[in-house]
């Protein structure tokens, strides 16, 4: 069926030229911006939709509710608006106004609450899934709740789609995939997948400043990080039923917006790629994995999403200024 569900996946693999000069590596991203909803949640939400499809629970005219950084709302909007649903999007005030804006135009009910940590009642996933269990009790045409943390479709997609085309990608020359996590719904699939065809493949965890799946992985403990990342869609604090079908991560790396920040300016300016701020801690990670596998490996991470969702934010010289990172020559203006 040619529409654009039909566009979803079988992204491009970019090599990432100075990084792998850098490195003495070939260092490959998952050109996941290149999907419609310019992100890689566009197949977490074709997964989840069609799963809940195929269990009866979702009929035409009915709802998906979802709490989202962005870009699974998105992603569940184009494919509802396909297929004839409604949504109901619950997101903290916080994220980008591009995302809103997005959003907005795609026609869902967008409904803003103050962000707050994981632990109040009042954040984000608590909402939505309240509002789900009513839309649920109460919509005459159903609803079913997204919930994107728990739901293991989210990881099917990747463990049935990403992993299988980077493997085909690579022509099966991998020896080390790296992403950091927001449900970690991709790294989960993709390692799944890669483990079982690759089984000697490393798999590395790039994680953000205040997020805890660094001191998880590395220390069993989950405690957050230090810091605070200005990236948006990554940095989980908790443990998850996706996050347990994690088998083993081999190299774990925390890190810094200021380490990771110029390699996306660097990208956009030398190699006209324009990537949000979850794809520079991915690339820091892929750096540090390619390093620890030594030269000549061939390492894969993702690219999550397309700047121009940020324009206000990693690519705006006050809103930089205001964050104290260093700003790149060309937006000095
Ligand atoms: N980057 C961005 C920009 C995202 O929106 C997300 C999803 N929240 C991710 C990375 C992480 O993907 P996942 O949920 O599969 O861990």
């Amino acid at each position: 069926m040619n529409n654009i569900i039909s566009q979803i996946g079988n992204t491009p693999l970019i090599y990432l030229r100075e990084v792998s000069e850098l490195t003495s590596c070939n260092i490959y991203g998952k050109a996941e911006f290149l999907n419609p909803g310019l992100s890689v949640k566009d197949r977490a939400a074709l997964s989840i939709i069609e799963n809940a499809e195929k269990r009866g629970e979702l009929k035409k005219g009915g709802t998906i509710v979802e709490g989202t950084a962005g870009n699974t709302g998105i992603g569940i909007a184009l494919v509802a608006n396909a297929k004839g649903y409604n949504v109901k999007i619950i997101i903290p005030e916080t994220q980008s106004q591009e995302k809103f804006d997005t959003l907005l135009a795609l026609g869902v009910d967008l409904i803003k609450v103050p962000a707050v940590p994981f632990s109040n009642p009042e954040n984000y996933q608590h909402v939505a899934r309240r509002i789900a269990e009513e839309e649920i009790k109460t919509n005459p045409n159903g609803a079913i709740f997204a919930d994107q943390w728990n739901n293991l479709d989210n990881m099917l997609a990747h463990y049935n789609t990403t992993g299988p085309e980077i493997l085909e990608q690579t022509n099966n020359e991998i020896d080390g995939f790296i992403c950091a996590v927001g449900t970690g719904g991709t790294l989960s699939g993709v390692s799944k997948y890669l483990r079982e065809k690759k089984p000697q493949i490393k798999i590395g965890l790039a994680d953000p400043k205040g997020a805890a799946m660094y001191n998880y992985f590395a220390n069993n403990k989950v405690e957050a990080s230090e810091g605070n990342s200005i990236s948006e869609g990554i940095g989980l604090g908790r443990v998850t039923p996706i996050i347990e079908e994690i088998e083993k991560i081999d190299f774990c790396y925390s890190i810094e917006d200021n380490e990771a920040l110029p390699y996306v300016y660097n990208l956009v300016k030398n190699e006209g790629i324009i990537l949000g701020g979850s794809s520079a801690i991915n690339i820091a990670g892929a750096i540090n994995l390619a390093k620890e596998l030594g030269k000549g490996s061939t390492v894969v991470t993702i690219l999550c999403d397309h700047g121009s969702r940020y324009q206000s934010k990693l690519y705006n010289k006050d809103f930089l200024k205001k964050k104290n990172i260093p700003i790149p020559l060309w937006l000095e203006g």
